[in-house]
């Protein structure tokens, strides 16, 4: 069986072959964790973006979006606690030259620990079988009470020295447990050091009247800012939310996984205004809404899990990731936080200006708490495509590799062919793309073997192949053929736009959130 590592290559590998994402700037040589996406990846990519915006904006009358720009004041940044405290700690290997962020590396210490508890169940559970008792054998068996206790005391230490913003004990934890560079081996480590994670930029002319400016690390400070603009204009009523889609940019210390840590990147973000004291009935409404969201995706409700934060940002008083197992582990693909009043105070604070709102119902004026919900777009690209990719071995004996990707958010929707290039048969099919093309993204192939056809548009995950012959000539009817069981059926033309948009509709996506 091929390992996590080869699949993850050979998703990249997809990736580029098919069109969905390319190495920036790659005819010279790319540019370190930056990425384009090609004509199947923006189709793709546009899709979820369409997907979340419309399941809040759509799905909830209490959310309106904004469209902020990337450049804001710069003190904006100092109000937010960006420019003090958003920092990474980073530790080099003097052997290897390798930079790596110290957490990830204590992180993927004590994952390792989970690991081997987890490998000693399993091992126990497949001798016991049904008598197994996974509770009394973590509580008994002495490997796992020794793996335990070891992962416990790191675990402890990592948080108070996170808490304590410790760099000396985070680089103690690394010599201590012995971690080494997975590329030299060795544990020559340099002391642990700060690093800002925002790039800045000049604007303005002229030298002297220059300012330094950032491009925005999160989307976030851009709702915040027009916080009382929309609240006002829109005469929005408190509990009420503004989502954003758009472009982030972090120096990220370490990028050597593709596209889920990027150095431009985007975010759909939503801010949730709600009363002080509120704050965790939202945060566990939003947990469990936006969680539905991500099951309705259907690519396997065991690939989800939460994951509390050990530390809390300092503006926050409750935080959860939604993690997806990726072929790497189980990875943050979302953020809910709370983050209490801190974001508009600052801002009122910094800017001088009144941001209080006034609750008609209690007579009251207060600045508003917030929950939000924060998720990068290209971490769940990612995710789609990596449950999404199948090399499926076929009862013929054949093997084909198939895209199953949700088929509300495929690329394509509708391949149409027609079975030979003659006879009247390609203006046939040209004639069904121009009724669907309204609708829904279609293409059009008349080269290669039909089983050629089929195979390049599974490997884009198209979920419907429509082939038009000679018959369709005479009985006005097509073969349809469904990508993820290959069953074929014989329908009439004007079915298909009925047809294909049951399949393919946003609309199946939202019922099962809203259920
Ligand atoms: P990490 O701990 O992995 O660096 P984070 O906790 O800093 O992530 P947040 O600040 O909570 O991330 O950002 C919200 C979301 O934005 C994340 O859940 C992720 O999906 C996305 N995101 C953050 N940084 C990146 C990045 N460098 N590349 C791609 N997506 C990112």
């Amino acid at each position: 069986m091929a390992s996590q590592e080869d699949i993850f290559k050979k998703l990249i590998a997809h990736c580029k072959e098919y069109g969905f994402v390319f190495p920036s700037s790659e005819i010279y040589d790319g540019l370190g964790a930056v990425y384009d996406y090609g004509q199947n990846g923006v189709e793709l990519k546009n899709n979820l973006k369409r997907y979340w915006w419309d399941a809040m904006v759509l799905l909830n009358e209490n959310v309106v979006g904004i469209d902020a720009a990337v450049f804001m004041h710069p003190t904006t940044w100092k109000a937010s606690g960006h420019v003090d405290a958003f920092n990474d700690p980073l530790i080099d290997n003097k052997d290897s030259k390798k930079r790596y962020r110290a957490d990830v590396l204590i992180e993927e210490l004590l994952a390792k620990y989970e690991e081997k508890i987890q490998k000693e169940i399993a091992k126990a559970a497949k001798r016991f079988g049904d008598n197994f008792d996974e509770r009394q054998f973590r509580e008994t068996n002495p490997r796992v009470l020794e793996n335990q206790a070891k992962h416990d005391q790191i675990h402890a230490r990592f948080v108070k020295a996170l808490n304590d913003s410790d760099l000396a004990e985070l680089k103690a934890i690394i010599i201590d447990y012995d971690v080494v560079d997975p590329i030299s081996g060795t544990k020559n480590w340099t002391d642990v050091r700060q690093f800002n994670l925002m790039f800045s930029t000049e604007m303005g002319s002229a030298a002297d009247t220059a300012m330094k400016i950032y491009l925005r690390p999160e989307t976030a400070q851009g709702i915040f800012v027009n916080y009382l603009n929309v609240q006002k204009t829109g005469r929005m009523k408190i509990p009420f939310g503004i989502a954003q889609i758009g472009k982030a940019f972090r120096n990220e210390i370490v990028a050597r996984q593709f596209i889920f840590r990027m150095r431009e990147f985007e975010q759909m973000e939503m801010q949730f205004f709600v009363r002080p004291g509120e704050e965790m009935k939202w945060f566990e409404h939003w947990k469990q809404l936006r969680l539905k969201w991500h099951k309705a995706l259907g690519l396997g409700d065991h690939k989800y899990r939460f994951h509390d934060h050990d530390k809390l940002a300092h503006y926050a008083n409750a935080a959860t990731d939604i993690e997806f197992e990726l072929p790497f582990g189980f990875k943050e693909i979302e953020g809910i936080h709370s983050r209490t009043d801190f974001d508009l105070s600052s801002h009122e604070k910094y800017s001088g200006k009144n941001i209080k709102y006034f609750d008609p119902e209690l007579n009251q004026s207060y600045t508003p708490y917030v929950i939000e919900t924060s998720i990068g777009v290209d971490r769940t690209f990612l995710s789609i495509m990596a449950a999404s990719y199948e090399e499926e071995l076929l009862a013929s004996g054949e093997s084909r590799i198939v895209l199953k990707l949700p088929p509300a958010l495929a690329p394509v929707k509708a391949a149409i062919f027609p079975l030979v290039r003659k006879d009247g048969l390609p203006e046939a099919a040209r004639s069904i793309l121009e009724q669907l093309k309204f609708d829904f993204k279609c293409t059009y192939d008349e080269k290669d073997s039909i089983g050629k056809r089929y195979r390049r548009q599974d490997a884009t995950g198209t979920p419907i192949c429509i082939t038009v012959d000679h018959q369709t000539l005479e009985d006005n009817c097509v073969t349809v053929r469904h990508r993820d069981n290959m069953r074929q059926e014989r329908v009439p033309i004007h079915s298909l736009h009925h047809l294909i948009n049951e399949q393919v509709s946003l609309k199946n996506l939202f019922k099962k959130i809203v259920e």
